[in-house]
């Protein structure tokens, strides 16, 4: 699989180490070497990534400093084996070779025997890989939110520990509360409820479940807490998890969109097209998901899901689907969205209309335009071609109103706009003067506000969406970021007379630019109703 192609220099030792000292936890082949998934020998790769030309501290302190990422984390989907994983990850941290100490130049071998384990394994460098030794006081922690959740990661690792070769070292002991490890190094559980050692330095952390981390259950804070506890010993960490809820705002949420170029961040995804309630698209989702999980069985998986879904769809897709998804349903499915891209250029001069959805600091701003045939695209401005949606974040705060009248005057400019529905609140000033500049049969106010309109506007694109036929589709677009993000975000509300209004889900996904997609759409059916769009071609010839 070329995803997981390994091109830089990293620990192979410990791959091969933990393969030779941890068995299969649980189930028929119990007690049987363990031999890691693909995607885990890539994740391992990852995370031991050596700096190129890094050099050894010669007291081994500055132990991170060497690799290429601080951290890493891992989003994969339910029966995946991350439980394991981390398990077995834990024990190469504790006794195995995760300390680096230089370059082979040739001839050098890693013998079990010299670090206190008489299994009589070794390995065999080769010239110019990167090479390591055990730590020599590990404290290890293993953070989850309950009792229950610890089970995930220690549960095994007490079973890898004692069915394996580990389990003639007499330097290390399982207990039920901790382990212990050489040199008065251990093995910690950390949970909302049994927090002792929060907050002591530590070597290493696993961090499972973050998606169930947030601010009112106070593990967030926790998580944090332990972090720090990780930089004083020079330590390293990695976060299992399954695909958040979007609107919870979770540790592994934030990781994620931190960005960080020092955290390895692993989450497979399929493309946004499959639909996860298609039973043949999902098979498709597994494959990429669980590429590299030769274990899997995919019918028993899907039986699962199924009953899952009739009780809990969006957690079904986040579980067993790695995908980000509100527990509410979206008004429009993704997938549906998604499956009207169809981008193409539009010329200057072409025939369009707009939607404009203004907001004061908060919310963003945003133009949308859509041909009288139906493709829809957020138009560029300025030099540097700017989209024009406008979050105020980018404009230290304030939505940039001068830009926005100067993206407007371009956006006529440019192409023979027909029409232009505005939702007036906040830019009441604006919009009379773009209706005295470019006309007031073109420029016209659309309150969003009005439930029975808008049910009606945000009907009309969705239908034409859902039901459009594959092959002459009467709503394509250009597959813009920002409308896909928000047209994902809205969420319908049920209001009286079976209408709906769409609100977000939290404040922190937006739905500005969905709205302004619902406006375009409207002045689009509605100039075609007026017979306005047809004048396209008579412009065209008479210009
Ligand atoms: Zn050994």
């Amino acid at each position: 699989m070329p995803e997981f192609t390994v091109s830089w220099p990293t620990l192979w030792i410990i791959p091969d180490w933990i393969e030779a000292h941890v068995v299969v936890p649980d189930r028929a082949a119990q007690g049987d070497p363990l031999e890691l998934y693909d995607w885990q020998l890539f994740v391992l790769a990852n995370h031991y990534r050596i700096k190129d030309g890094a050099e050894p501290d010669p007291r081994r302190e500055q132990v991170a400093s060497k690799f290429y990422y601080r951290r890493s984390q891992i989003v994969m989907p339910q029966k995946s084996g991350k439980g394991p994983f981390a398990a077995a990850q834990t024990i190469a941290e504790a006794i195995g070779p995760t300390v680096f100490i230089g370059w082979s130049r040739g001839g050098e071998v890693y013998r079990c025997r010299d670090y206190g384990c008489d299994c009589g394994w070794s390995y065999a460098y080769e010239v110019g890989e990167p090479m390591a030794e055990p730590r020599r006081a590990p404290l290890i922690q293993l953070l989850a939110t309950s009792e229950d959740q610890v089970d995930n990661v220690y549960r095994p690792l007490q079973a890898m520990l004692k069915l394996g070769p580990i389990a003639d070292r007499s330097d290390v002991r399982v207990g039920e509360g901790f382990i212990r490890l050489p040199n008065m190094g251990r093995i910690d559980v950390v949970t909302s409820s049994a927090q002792s050692r929060l907050g002591n330095p530590i070597t290493f952390a696993v961090q499972d479940e973050t998606q169930l981390y947030t601010k009112t259950n106070k593990m967030l804070k926790v998580a944090q807490t332990m972090r720090r506890g990780l930089s004083g010993m020079s330590g390293r960490a990695i976060e299992t998890t399954n695909a958040w809820d979007p609107s919870e705002g979770s540790t592994a949420q934030q990781t994620a969109q931190a960005n960080s170029p020092d955290v390895f961040r692993f989450h497979p995804m399929a493309p946004a097209a499959l639909s996860f309630k298609n039973k043949a698209e999902r098979r498709k989702i597994y494959r990429v998901v669980y590429a590299g999980s030769t274990h899997i069985d995919f019918d028993a998986i899907d039986a699962e899901v199924a009953e899952l879904m009739r009780t809990d769809p969006a957690q079904a897709e986040r579980f067993f689907g790695n995908r980000i998804v509100s527990g509410s349903d979206s008004w429009i499915d993704p997938a549906d969205w998604a499956a009207c891209e169809s981008p193409r250029v539009i010329k200057d001069g072409t025939s369009i209309v707009l939607g404009f959805d203004g907001s004061d600091v908060d919310d963003w701003s945003a133009i949308r335009a859509e041909t009288t045939d139906g493709y829809q695209f957020t138009p560029t401005y300025g030099p540097s071609k700017r989209p024009t949606v406008w979050n105020p974040a980018d404009f230290g705060g304030q939505t940039p109103r001068l830009e926005i009248s100067a993206a407007v005057d371009e956006v006529f400019k440019r192409y023979r706009v027909i029409r232009m529905y505005c939702d007036p609140p906040y830019w009441e000033t604006e919009v009379d003067q773009w209706a005295e500049k470019h006309g007031d049969k073109k420029v016209v106010r659309w309150l969003t506000r009005r439930p029975a309109q808008m049910h009606d506007a945000a009907e009309r694109l969705k239908t034409d969406i859902t039901r459009a036929d594959p092959d002459s589709p009467s709503f394509t677009h250009d597959a813009c970021p920002f409308a896909a993000e928000h047209v994902g975000h809205a969420r319908a509300a049920a209001r009286p007379a079976e209408r709906y209004v769409l609100v977000k889900p939290s404040d922190a996904q937006k739905i500005d630019v969905c709205v302004t997609s619902i406006l375009a759409h409207e002045a689009a059916g509605d100039v075609r109703a007026a017979g306005l769009a047809k004048s396209k071609k008579t412009y065209l010839y008479s210009a």
